[in-house]
């Protein structure tokens, strides 16, 4: 009896040492949890654990759903975090509760709504600063004020070719890359573990129109330094080309309006508000038609401004930029009498009910087109359900009223396969982690690393929402 009790107690603390050994283990490692993003696309938010420390990368929403509660004119700031993660529209971070009081940082890489619009919601349950670059800081401050929320984080402003240290072991480096909107980066977390690299959402463009190529000197410093693990964009990895740069976008832009020698009728272009290179290419053809420009809309505003408080871009010196209704209402009135007159830049790209455009075809908005009035789409239907059938609707109220449209003067700002396959060549990463979708998105890239001698599960992992890995 005696000594079956000494066996089992000896049994006992073995297997208490196993468990042990195998935590300090998991200690000495990083630990990966997808957390929105990556069983739709939007709502990113992922988080690594590095040793006993977290960062969070993203906190975005999903632009389907909160386009849904407009529609239904549901007001966001009267509904509960609770609410939200129950609705679908924020990202449910509790799969990452036990990791609450270790977070160290909340990196944004570029301020796409679908990446930083969480953050009113999300964020104060993290008692750590918030690092982006100078656009996405000011593009959050403005949403923050839009909502009425004062965070207790502190906004931390990180330049492109930049590192700061987020703690004693861990160094955040900023690396500009070029996506549909400024300033956006790639963020590399140097860590004892290795360095981690996070590309969500981003385009290897050799000829961008606004700010640096890629570094792609520095990539291959940190390939050759060793990156342990890679998160990337794979959006279009199902895309059997290179993605064509934005230069691509505005030869088209170019053709279509400096072909338009029409003086009678109006031209308006439409596209997304945050694409301040975009914009910057619409401008410069439109002063070349000789036309009056004109910016109507709210977002509009909000991105312009953003990118004028830092610099960027001085487009109120160009065009007259009208944000709330009377300011609107007045100058569409001017617009009417001489339609051939002006080049009017709006919101309504995807057929949103309540944007400038829509309000104008449904006449809640005193411009009225005329048969021969033209509206360039610059930029592609984003392939929701709800975008589907809004942008359907908004292009049957245009064509009868006759006007003409151009639709898909566009090019995307996400890597396609072979941007991929240079990447992967690139930075030699040990592990991969394909993200921005559900598992019909995320297959195509770890096909891929498949074929570049990557094992699937063993060094490209493809997650789901909720899930967590070690990587070792
Ligand atoms: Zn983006």
């Amino acid at each position: 009896m005696e000594n079956l009790n000494s066996l089992r107690k000896r049994g006992r603390s073995l297997h208490e040492m196993y468990i042990n050994l195998k935590k300090t283990k998991r200690n000495m490692a990083i630990e990966f949890c997808a957390i929105g993003g990556y069983s739709e696309v939007g709502m990113n938010m992922c988080a690594f654990k590095i040793n006993d420390e977290v960062i969070i990368c993203d906190m975005g929403f999903y632009l389907p759903e909160v386009v849904r509660l407009q529609d239904e004119e549901i007001v966001k700031t009267t509904l509960t975090r609770e609410d939200l993660i129950h609705l679908h529209v924020v990202p449910n971070d509790a799969v990452i509760k036990d990791w609450r009081a270790k977070v160290k940082a909340i990196i944004l890489p570029h301020c796409h709504l679908d990446h930083i619009g969480a953050v009113p919601h999300l964020a104060e349950a993290y008692d750590c600063p918030i690092f982006g670059s100078p656009y996405t800081i000011e593009v959050l401050k403005s949403i923050l004020k839009d909502e009425g929320v004062k965070l207790k984080n502190k906004l931390r402003i990180l330049n492109g070719n930049d590192s700061v240290k987020i703690s004693e072991n861990i160094t955040l480096e900023f690396l500009p890359i070029p996506h549909s909107t400024p300033q956006t980066m790639l963020a590399a977390f140097h860590t004892p573990e290795g360095i981690i690299l996070y590309g969500n959402d981003f385009k290897l463009d050799n000829n961008p129109t606004l700010g640096p190529k890629p570094n792609y000197k520095r990539m291959k410093e940190l390939g050759d330094k060793g990156v342990k693990l890679l998160v990337v964009d794979a959006l279009y990895s199902h895309e059997e080309m290179k993605t064509p740069s934005e230069l691509v976008a505005k030869e088209m832009l170019k053709d279509v309006m400096l072909g338009i020698e029409d003086k009678e009728h109006l031209v308006i272009v439409t596209t997304f508000a945050s694409h301040i290179a975009r914009l910057k290419s619409i401008i410069e053809f439109g002063r070349k038609m000789d036309r009056k420009i004109i910016i109507l809309g709210r977002s509009m505003n909000k991105y312009i401004s953003a990118a004028e408080n830092i610099g960027l871009v001085y487009f109120s010196k160009e065009a007259d930029i009208a944000k709330y209704g009377d300011q609107v209402r007045k100058k569409l009135q001017d617009v009417q009498k001489n339609p051939g007159k002006y080049l009017v830049i709006c919101t309504g790209h995807q057929g949103e009910p309540r944007s400038i455009l829509m309000r104008i075809a449904t006449k809640e908005l005193p411009y009225e087109f005329r048969q021969g009035d033209q509206v360039i789409f610059a930029c592609k239907v984003i392939p929701a359900p709800i975008n589907i059938a809004n942008r359907a609707a908004m292009e049957a109220k245009l064509k009868q009223k006759g006007v003409r449209l151009f639709k898909d003067i566009h090019t995307s700002g996400h890597l396609a396969r072979e941007d991929h396959h240079d990447l992967i060549e690139l930075l030699k990463p040990k592990h991969i982690i394909p993200a921005q979708g559900d598992i019909t998105i995320l297959n195509p890239l770890a096909d891929l690393a498949e074929e570049l001698g990557y094992v699937r599960d063993k060094d490209v992992h493809v997650l789901k929402n909720g899930d967590s890995i070690l990587i070792e």
